[in-house]
């Protein structure tokens, strides 16, 4: 279904801090697999759909808030691949979309609303199989896109990494990414899930379940920033320094807060000397448009962002 795709670009960042340090820091840019199924999304979607094009599925069915960047990511995939996709999506319907939502109607998603409680159902067992009966040709994909499918697509970003590294680092939310992730390492490498939630315990029986027996991850959990999508000045002037430093976009939910967890461990000495780390740019770049509507970001800061280089 898929031509083999090239392994993403891995760039090193140079930086005397770290220099100073022998730490060397990679960062491998999965942001820039497709400009809208960025990132691990594309990477949980993949094998997804394969197997929705094996079980003859016309249909993608899944759910997610209003400016997730799965429902961003599958929504397109359905257009490109030749899906219909219906999203769950959470919270009241508003006369105007948002642009994640617009974007994903414009690729042809349809859209049910479904308030806090009964969204809570969304992976019931006996919610799914009344879904299943109403929507027949449909192939449902969890929340976030997380499933076993998904690991294996997120395994296959270790597998392309051809240089010896110690550390892999990724942001976390649902932990599918980095699950996946632990799977494909070996005994000498640590994977370092850094949390974008507040309240981490729930992830860390989420990863044991996924992964099994598996010792070799950590998260740390100091750099939610007061809890999903939560974000501050300290956050922003790094991600615009990030930006000045190595011309490359983070978003502020997730891999703004990873890579100031990085320098931040960094600073601090929590990685060993000589250590090589990648952080993984799982991509997320439409999350700007929800803070840029709500007027949660000033658009000039966002406009100067751009115009550093
Ligand atoms: C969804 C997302 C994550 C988190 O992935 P999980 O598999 O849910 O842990 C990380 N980064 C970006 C950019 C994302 O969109």
């Amino acid at each position: 279904m898929f031509d083999q795709q090239e392994p993403t670009l891995i760039q090193e960042l140079h930086d005397p801090l770290w220099s100073d340090k022998q730490i060397r820091l990679l960062i491998k840019r999965d942001d820039l697999i497709h400009p809208e199924i960025s990132g691990n999304k594309w990477r949980k979607l993949k094998y997804n759909l394969i197997a929705a094009k094996e079980q003859n599925k016309d249909t993608l069915l899944t759910f997610g808030g209003a400016y997730s960047n799965h429902i961003y990511a599958l929504a397109k995939a359905g257009e490109e691949y030749g899906f219909k996709t219906i999203g769950f999506i959470r919270g009241e319907e508003h006369v105007s979309l948002n642009p994640t939502l617009q974007s994903a109607k414009d690729w042809g998603m349809e859209f049910h609303y479904v308030n806090r409680s009964q969204y809570r159902n969304k992976s019931d067992e006996e919610f799914l199989s009344e879904l299943k009966i109403q929507y027949p040709t449909a192939y449902i994909v969890p929340e976030g896109g997380t499933n076993e499918h998904a690991l294996k697509g997120c395994t296959e970003m270790v597998d392309e990494i051809d240089i010896d590294f110690d550390v892999i680092a990724c942001a976390c939310g649902t932990g599918g990414t980095i699950s996946g992730i632990i799977q494909g390492l070996n005994e000498n490498q640590q994977a370092l899930g850094i949390p974008v939630l507040k309240g981490a315990a729930f992830l860390i029986e989420e990863i044991k379940e996924l992964t099994g027996t598996n010792e070799n991850w950590e998260l740390n959990p100091d750099y939610h920033f007061g809890g999903y999508a939560r974000i501050n000045d300290e956050l922003l002037d790094f991600i615009r320094g990030f930006y000045e430093q190595h011309q490359i976009l983070l978003d502020p939910v997730y891999t703004g807060k990873l890579l100031f967890a990085i320098f931040d461990l960094i600073r601090k000495d929590c990685f060993t000397p000589g250590s090589t780390i990648v952080a993984i740019h799982t991509g997320g770049l439409q999350g700007w448009n929800g803070f840029l509507t709500r007027g949660l970001i000033d658009k000039t800061y966002y406009e100067n962002l751009h115009r550093t280089t």
